[in-house]
């Protein structure tokens, strides 16, 4: 197998899977108006998606992650991770969620193969939770958050979206978390793709996410990702079990050691989370492609991938919101 490489010779071993443009909750920063949800023959069938990652790992794709939309609102999705358990090459079968519906699937879906989730949580006050996401689904998450660690899909990692007067009073509350309870939280940076004319109004740099952390609880040492092949750099503060990751997409472009591509739901390759560059591979699929051409349009991808993504400069809005792509 040869390696699977873009125009800047990144190596590309990792894609994001968007099973869904659905999704139950409707976060302020992920969703700025209603856009009528796919039909349903617009989605990829899962057999369809197997196809796909067979395709991608003979092409060096090792690594999965499930997304949406909200992943867990698909039916029947342990079938899929089965499917995709099967698929040779593949090593590694994550999922991000809201983790409101893990409580019912987690037991199930450690059993059909999958290994680890990334669960979003950006504040632990239930007032606070309906402002950001529109539901009352805080106990739900919590509880899909022990009913992940239980099923044994660990490290289970917190996704925090910090925001400028909304919850940035609370990143005190999610560090002392990986102590007190051996989380796995890491804090992200919120990309203008909502509003994006108020670009960066509240956005905390991950440089002052870790300053608040320190400048009050202690100096965070440097330590190894526990798993994965994301962006985030990694820390922990003394004595305590978990992690604290910073993942800034907007201060800290991370484009040069990209390593992935993502498949849209209705079927699109799509080599860059912020560019709208996209390749219908479903269509293909549907006509008959075999395994080598969806290959090729792999490749034709890779092409098209570029150097680096255009947030801080001509950004506007792509044609997608962040529940259209998977994020
Ligand atoms: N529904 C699932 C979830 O909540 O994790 C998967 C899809 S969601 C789009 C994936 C991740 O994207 C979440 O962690 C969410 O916080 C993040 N996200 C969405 N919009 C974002 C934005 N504007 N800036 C930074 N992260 C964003």
């Amino acid at each position: 197998m040869s390696e699977f490489l873009d125009t800047y010779h990144r190596r590309i071993d990792y894609m994001r899977i968007s099973i869904t443009d659905r999704c139950d909750l409707s976060c302020i920063y992920c969703t700025e108006q209603a856009v009528p949800c796919l039909a349903h023959e617009e989605i990829l069938r899962y057999e369809e998606i197997q196809r796909i990652v067979q395709a991608a790992a003979r092409l060096g794709v090792k690594g999965l992650r499930i997304t949406g939309g909200e992943p867990l609102v698909k039916s029947n999705i342990s079938k899929l991770i089965e499917l995709l358990v099967q698929v040779e090459g593949i090593d590694d079968i994550t999922l991000t969620t809201n983790g409101a519906l893990l409580g019912r699937y987690a037991e199930e879906l450690k059993a059909a193969g999958l290994k680890r989730v990334n669960i979003s949580l950006d504040t632990f006050k239930a007032d606070r939770f309906k402002e950001i996401t529109g539901s009352d689904k805080l106990k739900d998450v919590l509880d899909g958050i022990e009913a992940a660690k239980k099923a044994g899909l660990t490290p289970v990692k917190i996704n925090t979206v910090v925001m400028r007067g909304i919850n940035d009073n609370e990143i005190l509350d999610f560090a002392r978390m990986t102590a007190s309870e051996g989380w796995h939280v890491r804090f992200i940076e919120m990309m203008p793709l909502v509003n994006p004319g108020n670009k960066g109004s509240k956005m905390v740099s991950v440089r002052e996410i870790r300053e608040t952390i320190e400048g009050s609880i202690g100096e965070l040492e440097p330590c190894l990702a526990t798993s994965g092949r994301g962006p985030a750099k990694y820390y922990k503060l003394p004595n305590a079990e978990g992690t604290i990751g910073f993942i800034g997409p907007v201060t800290e472009c991370f484009c040069a050691t990209c390593n992935r591509f993502r498949i849209t739901a209705d079927g699109r390759l799509r080599p860059c989370l912020l560019e709208d560059d996209e390749i219908d591979i479903k269509g293909p699929l549907r006509n008959g492609a075999g395994i080598d051409e969806l290959e090729e349009l792999m490749k034709k991808a890779a092409v098209l991938k570029r150097e680096k993504h255009r947030l801080n400069e001509t950004y506007t809005h792509g044609q997608r919101q962040m529940w259209q792509i998977g994020g």
